[in-house]
């Protein structure tokens, strides 16, 4: 029959896992609330990590909310100038907020987790339909320029087949 845990069976024992979570030192931990030293450290090792998790998955959603946030302002700010390049027949102008544009998106599926970190990302990300919904806006914006938009296209197609200069 295993031990009980005289940490987790503790009357304090919500604000010894605060403490743990905190970073207090097991043997200060251990004296103030007269315990040993072994079980306090058993008790961190063995109970705490569920409760941990659970805080530290708190603590990274709201990071990766403000993160999934700032990056979306970036991806608005990108598609108005995109809009304004095309709609000048701003070929390369289009083209450099397009690249921007696209590494904003894979810092945004990085950051939302859709995407995979490994080497295949790029064509991951390029299958998004975020990607093709930016695609189709700069080609239908450069319609009237068939000269711009024949250079964007070509240019689009080797983006799509990995070249990245
Ligand atoms: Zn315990």
């Amino acid at each position: 029959m295993p031990r009980a845990c005289t940490v987790c069976e503790h009357p304090e024992r919500d604000a010894i896992d605060a403490a743990l979570v905190s970073g207090e030192p097991v043997r200060a931990l251990a004296r103030r609330y007269g315990l040993s030293s072994s079980s306090v450290s058993r008790h961190a090792h063995n109970h705490l990590s569920a409760a941990l998790a659970a805080m530290q998955s708190q603590e990274q959603a709201e990071r990766r909310a403000s993160l999934l946030d700032r990056i979306e302002t970036l991806i608005g700010r990108a598609e108005t100038m995109f809009a304004t390049a095309s709609e000048e027949g701003k070929a390369s102008q289009a083209l450099n907020v397009l690249k921007e544009l696209r590494a904003l998106l894979e810092l945004l599926g990085k950051a939302t987790g859709e995407l995979d970190t490994r080497p295949q990302v790029t064509v991951n990300l390029l299958t998004t339909p975020e990607w093709y919904t930016v695609r189709d806006a700069l080609l239908s914006a450069l319609t009237p320029y068939p000269d711009a938009r024949a250079i964007v296209s070509g240019r689009l197609l080797e983006l799509e087949a990995g070249e990245t200069t």
